[in-house]
């Protein structure tokens, strides 16, 4: 087992596989993008399984795929059946904007993805249309469709709530658990390195979201899980799915944190918003061994901060943007 200097148990690897996205959502990046990584300097599948056979070795046993996009990396299906044949790994799971899912799900699944978690924003087209940049929320709501066609379970919709963007959407999106089995996650919004000017009064916070979600009928705690992570989970009296709450801002988020990150191009990061990067791909490309990663793990461990600062004087903006790293 895996533990951090203040006895967090880390057992989770997030691994962004690419830099690249096909949506240009404004509070992630630019209309024009930004600076991408030359493809010599992404980390290839065979890397991304060897750092994963190490570390899951030594007790990672949750890996999550996300990006950039990770649907538009050629090849990502078959990465995705040899990760899920990785006996430690007990939890493999993805995170997508769902442009790409309609034509993915079923081959997803076949390949041993058994959840997922889709990000969206607006269940309005116009709306989804405002914040991605890219007429295109049929096309997510069809793969998500698809998704529950397939069995992908559970299914997590995951919003950014913000204040003057998408707040009045609150309701409508729990009312959805109501009629389909889907897992409703709010996400407090974060700074981030490239979007839109953020500031704290952008923030729909994890106490305001629960006193619109009141509204919608009475919820229930749903008692923690190992897998949670930092999600509070919820179920509206009546609904079959769930709510999640993430304050990833406002509420005591770290304390539960149990996860490193991994970028495109192969650094350990030791938290979203810590600009500390541990490499690991130079070590592999010039020979390093099994036992030179495992080193570099443990360094990670116990570099790895008690808390983000969003919230204080001392926080500055990491200097990657969320899609190279991996959010
Ligand atoms: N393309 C994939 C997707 O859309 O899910 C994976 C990468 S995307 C960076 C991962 C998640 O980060 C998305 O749910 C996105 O909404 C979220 N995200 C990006 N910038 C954020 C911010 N400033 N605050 C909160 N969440 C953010």
């Amino acid at each position: 087992m895996l533990f951090d200097p203040y006895k967090r148990r880390i057992n989770y690897l997030r691994i962004s596989v690419t830099d690249r996205c096909n949506l240009r959502c404004r509070y992630c990046m630019p209309e024009e993008g930004i600076p991408l990584i030359s493809h010599d300097e992404i980390l290839t599948y065979e890397e991304i399984l060897r750092i994963v056979r190490v570390f899951a070795a030594e007790g990672i046993s949750k890996v999550r795929l996300t990006g950039g996009e990770p649907l538009v990396r050629k090849g990502i299906v078959d990465f995705i059946s040899r990760l899920s044949s990785i006996e430690e790994i007990k939890d493999l799971s993805l995170t997508t904007n769902g442009i790409l899912l309609k034509e993915s799900a079923q081959d997803l699944k076949q390949a041993g993805l058994k959840r997922i978690n889709i990000s969206l924003d607006s269940l309005k087209k116009e709306r989804f249309y405002q914040i991605t940049r890219k007429d295109a929320f049929e096309r997510v709501w069809s793969g998500i469709e698809e998704a529950l066609r397939v069995g992908l379970s559970p299914i997590k919709i995951n919003m950014v709530a913000i204040q003057g963007l998408n707040e009045d959407e609150i309701e409508s999106f729990a009312r959805l658990t109501f009629h389909l089995p889907l897992t409703v996650r709010y996400i407090e919004y974060m700074p981030s390195a490239n979007g839109e000017a953020w500031k704290k009064s952008d923030i729909l916070t994890i106490p305001r979201i629960k006193t619109r979600l009141e509204n919608v009928g009475k919820l229930i705690p749903i008692p923690a899980d190992r897998w949670d992570g930092p999600a509070k989970r919820f179920r509206i009296e009546g609904a079959i799915g769930e709510i999640g709450l993430i304050g990833a801002v406002s509420t005591h988020f770290c304390d539960d944190c149990n996860r490193l990150r991994l970028t495109a191009d192969g650094k350990i990061r030791t938290c979203l918003f810590s600009d500390e990067e541990i490499d690991v791909k130079e070590l592999l490309r010039k020979g390093g061994s099994d036992r030179d990663l495992r080193e570099r793990l443990l360094v990670a461990l116990r570099e790895k901060p008690e808390r983000h600062h969003i919230d204080t004087h001392q926080f500055k903006k990491c200097q990657r943007n969320m899609s190279a790293i991996g959010g």
